[in-house]
């Protein structure tokens, strides 16, 4: 048991000033007076007690319980060949859940309203027939092949479109804290948009949209497309940079059924049948040379429209003149199939409603077909996430087993379907089994196994200073405190706290960033670094603790970020 100073760190100070003062005065005080001073010291104690009530310590037992051995054992099992890369679905996937569910059980940790597993659906895409796409001149109509001029992307939404007006929208972004937006002063109600891949300038560095920037969140596919549904727009058209690419060439995704080398089950996958998704009914598709002539003239032109937008840094958005689409038709098929979140509860000694959340993704991108049998096509995902799952379940262990138990509940939570969009925790924070207004901070770790230097990073201290703050304290508290960083704001909507940020849920994010291996087949547990992988989970384990000890509500600051346009 440590001295209390972490007792005297939250409340203990102020307490003990007054109490030395309450001595000092007593020992010169008349009898009156005396009381009077009794009465008074009385109402400090209180008053003390009744505003920064101590907070629990935290029992030894409570991270004593946290070992390399037992990570070892995690990762070993979820990160080894058999488990061929945890993909969603896959019935190693479902071993996975049933493993984690299994060691909830053996330790200790209860099911949530009778169950381990929280069941979503997810929507399974695939190309169907027919696909068409053509567009009519002053005097001619072009119809376009499918594979060699245009292919749907993975987002796209199936529907006809008819005799539609195009639009010319530069990058198809709206970015209102860089102040840019390519939908300003143009109506694009009912027509086609034409976007470029990409942002302004993304390719200089001191452009607002790069990776380091941050505004790169704002390229892609899913994002831009809901900013044009937003704007009233029925289709997009999207063709590669021509300042950044010779030949203009249709990619779009990699359908099985136009491109036979692929698995036939590497589909995109939707947590929404296409049916409700925003994107039902609206076509996104890449296209190639032969429709940037036929629109545009030439390349040059779309070129010289880019060069435009890129020297202002300024929208140059227009009507396109003299033509039209003619026909786009997309068809899709979908397959529906259900997935597990696993979920667990260690109940809270005195506001059990309430509850902190601990989360990992358990899932991984699967494997690969390679050409070479020889050849390994296994991405392991040691790191990521089995690193942040072995953490996830040495806590649920450890809380499970100590007593006392802290105010409030702490709910573990192993989400699926991570790698495909962050589909798991989407689908726990949109249909939760416990009310969600009741979640008061929720930790997430996805790759805590790769710390060098001992460095780690940690996101989320924007949307709740507070809580970064308490996790500072824990900090410097363990043995050997880590340098933290907070900068990784671009990696934020990529793990799955943002599903809780976006609930306006104080969120952490542990993470010990990326490597050489991230996604690929050497993301191996010989690359582990055990000794921190430890280290990280006893700090969140001591900031879970505080923040389900502490009687306050931590506030949630948003963020502008918070509202972008994604949608699944
Ligand atoms: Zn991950």
């Amino acid at each position: 048991m440590s001295f209390p100073f972490e007792y005297i760190s939250y409340c203990g100070a102020y307490f003990l000033k007054s109490t030395f003062r309450f001595l000092f005065i007593l020992k010169y005080q008349t009898y009156m007076k005396r009381t009077y001073s009794i009465i008074f010291a009385f109402l400090i104690v209180t008053s003390s007690f009744a505003g920064n009530l101590p907070v629990q310590p935290i029992p030894d037992l409570l991270l004593q319980q946290i070992t390399e051995y037992k990570a070892k054992e995690h990762i070993e099992f979820l990160a080894s060949d058999a488990m061929r890369g945890r993909n969603t679905p896959s019935p190693e996937l479902e071993k996975a859940a049933e493993y984690i569910a299994d060691y909830f059980k053996k330790a200790g940790v209860e099911p949530i309203n009778g169950t381990y597993f929280h069941n979503y659906n997810l929507f399974k895409v695939n190309l169907g027939e027919p696909n068409a796409f053509s567009i009519k001149t002053k005097d001619s109509t072009v119809a376009f092949k499918i594979k060699d001029d245009f292919i749907p992307f993975d987002v796209t939404g199936a529907t006809t479109l008819v005799d539609k007006e195009i639009v010319f929208a530069g990058y198809g972004i709206s970015a209102p804290e860089i102040g840019y937006d390519d939908y300003s002063g143009i109506d694009v109600k009912g027509k086609v948009v034409v976007v470029i891949r990409g942002g302004p300038k993304f390719d200089d560095t001191t452009s607002p949209f790069t990776w380091k920037k941050g505004g790169i969140r704002y390229m892609t596919h899913d994002v831009k497309a809901a900013t044009a549904i937003k704007n009233g727009a029925i289709g997009m058209i999207v063709f590669n940079s021509p300042r950044s690419s010779n030949a203009l060439r249709a990619s779009g995704f990699p359908w099985p059924s136009l491109f036979p080398k692929m698995a036939s089950d590497a589909l995109p996958l939707k947590i929404k049948s296409n049916k409700e998704s925003l994107l039902a009914h609206f076509p996104i598709i890449h296209c190639g040379e032969r429709a940037a002539i036929t629109l545009f003239g030439t390349v040059e032109n779309l070129k010289n429209a880019q060069i435009a937008i890129d020297t202002l840094m300024k929208p140059a958005s227009f009507l396109l003149q003299n033509v039209k689409v003619e026909d786009l038709t997309i068809t899709t098929v979908e397959k529906e199939f259900t997935v597990r979140n696993v979920m667990g509860i260690v109940k809270g000694s005195e506001k059990p409603d309430e509850y902190v959340v601990i989360g990992s993704h358990y899932d991984h991108v699967g494997a690969s077909q390679p050409n070479d049998p020889t050849k390994d096509s296994i991405y392991n995902g040691a790191d990521d996430n089995a690193s942040g799952t072995a953490g996830m379940l040495l806590m649920a262990e450890s809380f499970a087993q100590t007593d006392p138990k802290p105010k409030r509940s702490i709910v573990f939570l192993a989400f699926s379907g991570e790698e495909k969009g962050l589909l798991g925790s989407q689908a726990f924070t949109d249909n939760p089994p416990l009310p969600l207004e009741n979640c008061v901070s929720m930790l997430n770790m996805d790759m805590i196994g790769r710390a060098e230097q001992d460095s780690l990073c940690i996101g989320g201290n924007t949307r709740c200073k507070e809580l970064a703050d308490l996790n500072e304290v824990e900090n410097n508290q363990i043995e050997k405190p880590f340098s933290l960083h907070y900068n990784i704001e671009n990696f934020f909507f990529r793990s799955d706290q943002a599903n809780f940020a976006k609930k306006k849920i104080p969120v952490l994010f542990y993470f010990t960033g990326e490597h050489k291996d991230y996604h690929k087949v050497t993301d191996e547990i010989s690359k582990i670094n055990f000794p921190d992988l430890v280290r990280i989970t006893k700090l969140c384990a001591r900031t879970a603790w505080k923040t389900a000890s502490i009687d306050e509500r931590l506030p949630y600051t948003p963020q502008k970020s918070d509202n972008m346009d994604i949608i699944h």
